[in-house]
């Protein structure tokens, strides 16, 4: 008999048996996922003791290798499709998508470049133009690209940023940003070869915005030291607080001084889907290049982020390592080789899964969603402010809130309260009832909670917060 193993192939009813029971329990996880527990706990040692072997030379039957996944791997993740994981940002995701995961990822579609699959390069453009119009950038001259997420697509508008407006020499340029802008912009910063010295962070006001005046001597004494200030990095949405730095006014700092601007919306960019976000978010088109991530609040599983370009010819300028194709001309009707816009050669089909899940549940729902969420958040801020056990830290903003358990007349000292409110966290994630971990702000402890899962209800909040009253008065 020939051994045909070499070929990594499995039957025609072995494939179907494997997929349709993968695919159960997915459905089933789906399902039954709110009556999980949301929090996953494992040690190294306990994991070794699962898992640590040497690579098996023989083989295993396909079932039994997916039972062991079904049963040991996956339950031992976070679950942070649940409604209560709230905690760092949670990732709702959809079933729509998770297929068109699975398709993409069953066809082995290369999105690199047109010729690799006109379909897939098509569909990035169409799910781009969405994007575009939806923040208001220039539609025919604006471009982007998906990535593999948010940090991905900032470390790619500082390399488009930086080719643009340094050419080869970047030894005075100088990037601003907020305390409070994300840490894969400085990741990036540290990637592109920059300096710490290079990096100026401004502190923010009492609402977590920028400080604008502080921003404006830092540029001015730099450009009095011979300097070159080169970028802002706003935030859109600080993952701490959902605040939005004062879009405009930077804009208007960056028109006169002739410095990019780069927004960090990998939070809070989707809101603009919304009513209230598209508010909160004004000035944002104003961008040179903007940040989103798609597997945030707009729904996606892991992974996808986007950066958006004014002008998609700053990508291939940056990016492209041959000639500009002859048929790459201006517009988003060329067609385009995505490997000739950002970093990666070989990539997945990410659109897909956007372009799937938009089509089938519709923009508005989309939109929907994500004005849920905001009045979610705003509905808590209001019970938490009407309880006097409970202080509000920072309002909610983008469906983020954070706030802490501080009884009027209580007579805490600081120092109890954040060990209190430490305390409540670690006895809530302890229970495996809820993903609530804290932050700190203003060099207080408080706990954050990002409600961007519509399937969050005001009841599951309610719940969360009754238990966390029931610690905390156990510990005092
Ligand atoms: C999450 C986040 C990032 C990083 O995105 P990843 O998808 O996790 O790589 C960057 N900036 C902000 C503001 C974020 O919230």
């Amino acid at each position: 008999m020939a051994d045909n193993s070499y070929k990594l192939e499995l039957s025609k009813a072995e494939m179907k048996q494997l997929g349709y029971k993968a695919i159960d329990a997915i459905v089933d996880h789906f399902d039954v996922q709110n009556d999980k527990k949301p929090v996953a706990t494992g040690s190294r040692a306990e994991m070794d003791s699962l898992f640590s072997e040497t690579a098996p030379e023989i083989a295993t039957d396909a079932s039994q290798i997916l039972d062991f996944v079904l049963d040991e791997v996956l339950p031992k993740s976070n679950i942070v499709t649940h409604p209560k994981s709230y905690s760092f940002v949670p990732g709702p995701s959809n079933y729509v998508s998770v297929i068109g995961d699975i398709l993409a990822t069953g066809f082995n579609v290369f999105a690199g470049g047109w010729v690799g699959s006109p379909a897939a390069a098509e569909l990035e453009i169409v799910t781009m133009n969405w994007l575009l119009k939806l923040f208001k950038f220039p539609s025919k001259k604006g471009g982007g690209i998906f990535t593999s997420g948010g940090s991905m697509a900032n470390l790619t508008a500082l390399v488009t940023a930086r080719r643009q407006r340094c050419g080869d020499d970047f030894s005075k340029a100088i990037i601003y940003m907020s305390d409070q802008a994300h840490s894969s912009n400085i990741k990036a910063i540290r990637v592109l070869g920059f300096k710490k010295e290079q990096i100026r962070i401004i502190p923010t006001d009492i609402e977590f915005k920028i400080a604008i005046n502080k921003l404006k001597n830092a540029i001015a004494k730099d450009k009095l030291e011979g300097l070159f200030p080169f970028c802002i990095i706003a935030s859109a949405g600080t993952t701490n607080t959902g605040t939005v730095d004062p879009l405009n006014a930077i804009a208007s700092i960056c028109k006169a001084e002739n410095i990019w601007f780069h927004i960090d919306g990998a939070y809070g960019g989707a809101a603009i889907l919304s009513k209230h976000g598209k508010k909160a978010l004004a000035g944002i088109e104003k961008a040179d290049s903007l940040t989103i991530d798609p597997h945030k609040w707009m729904f996606q599983p892991y992974e996808m982020g986007c950066l958006l370009v004014r002008n998609h010819k700053w990508l291939s300028e940056t990016f492209s390592e041959k000639p500009e194709y002859l048929r790459d001309i201006e517009g988003n009707a060329s067609e385009i080789n995505f490997y000739d816009h950002g970093i990666q050669l070989t990539r997945r089909f990410r659109a897909l899964k956007l372009y799937m899940s938009v089509k089938t549940f519709g923009l508005s729902a989309f939109r929907k969603a994500i004005e849920y969420n905001i009045l979610l958040a705003e509905r808590v801020e209001n019970a938490l402010r009407e309880s006097s056990s409970w202080e509000v830290i920072s309002p909610a903003t983008l469906a983020v809130i954070n706030f802490r358990y501080h009884p009027i007349n209580s007579q805490l000292t600081e120092k109890k309260l954040d060990a209190l409110n430490q305390h409540i966290s670690s006895e809530i994630v302890k229970s495996k009832e809820a993903l609530l971990v804290t932050t700190i702000l203003q060099n207080q402890v408080v706990l954050r909670m990002c409600l961007i899962n519509p399937r969050t209800s005001f009841q599951d909040v309610k719940e969360t917060l009754e238990h966390c009253e029931r610690i905390a008065n156990e510990y005092l």
